[in-house]
């Protein structure tokens, strides 16, 4: 469904992707782990072209990204983002962040759109805070909406960078245990995260990242037991 073949990026002097190839299947929950620094946001980010690359290629469902335009908003309704930071909009309520790009972007009828939108607010339990405003929400149930929102776009894939890393750790497990949900439901998934517990328990594959490039890929059993690189060894020992 994903398909990245020797991407290259730079900032200046810094190699931040390395020949990245990576192809993830339909309905495949990818965990990235590494290092600070590693790469692992801007890998995530050049999926739905919030960043540009040098070189190499990058397909989604077999077609190249589109540079700009209508077909670039497209790209980014198919490849849905969740970021550490909700990015919600402060003055809209909960139900209007969940309509406004189904309207303006999916061209959904108004009526349609809030529908879909109760039913997704409803799915990520937070149903009952449809018209508040996001201030007016915990850290835990604003991500839950970001969640909602980028569903609602009818996504091919979602990208989760560090979902929960903002949250105070109460929060964490409500947001893990809606994605786990949605990687249930077969969702195609790419997941930054520093939840261990949720790579192990979620993820069809693990891939450790350090200096720009992928540097060990294995199933989280074989990865957590059995690191095979002395890089992934020194991050396992340092977090774990
Ligand atoms: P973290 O775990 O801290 O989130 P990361 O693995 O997500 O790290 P990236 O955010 O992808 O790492 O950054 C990789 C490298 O690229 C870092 O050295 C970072 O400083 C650098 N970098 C990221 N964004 C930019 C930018 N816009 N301009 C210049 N350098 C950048
Ligand atoms: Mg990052």
């Amino acid at each position: 469904l994903v398909a990245l073949r020797g991407v290259n990026k730079h900032y200046g002097a810094l190699h931040v992707l390395q020949d990245i190839d990576l192809e993830i299947a339909q309905g495949e929950v990818v965990v990235l782990i590494g290092p600070s620094g590693s790469g692992k946001s801007t890998l995530c980010r050049t999926i739905n072209r919030l960043e540009t690359i040098d070189s190499g290629s990058i397909e989604v469902d077999g077609k190249p990204l589109p540079a700009e335009g209508r077909e670039l908003a497209r790209l980014r309704a198919q490849v849905g983002m969740v970021f550490q930071s909700f990015n919600l909009f402060s003055h809209k309520t909960v139900l209007e962040n969940v309509v406004l790009a189904q309207v303006k972007v999916g061209k959904v009828a108004k009526a349609e759109a809030e529908k879909t939108a109760r039913e997704l607010l409803e799915r990520v339990g937070v149903g009952a805070q449809a018209d508040k405003y996001p201030s007016q929400l915990s850290g835990g149930q604003q991500q839950r909406v970001a969640i909602a929102r980028a569903l609602a776009m009818n996504p091919k894939v979602m990208l989760f960078d560090e979902p929960t890393s903002a949250l105070d750790p109460e929060m964490v497990n409500e947001v893990l245990e809606v994605m786990r949900s949605l990687a249930t439901r077969g969702m195609t998934m790419v997941v930054v995260t520093h939840e261990m517990g949720f790579a192990r328990s979620a993820a069809n594959r693990v891939l450790f990242m350090a200096d720009g490039k992928i540097v060990e890929e294995n199933t989280p059993d074989a990865f957590f037991t059995a690191p095979r690189t002395d890089r992934a060894k020194d991050f396992l020992s340092k977090i774990l």
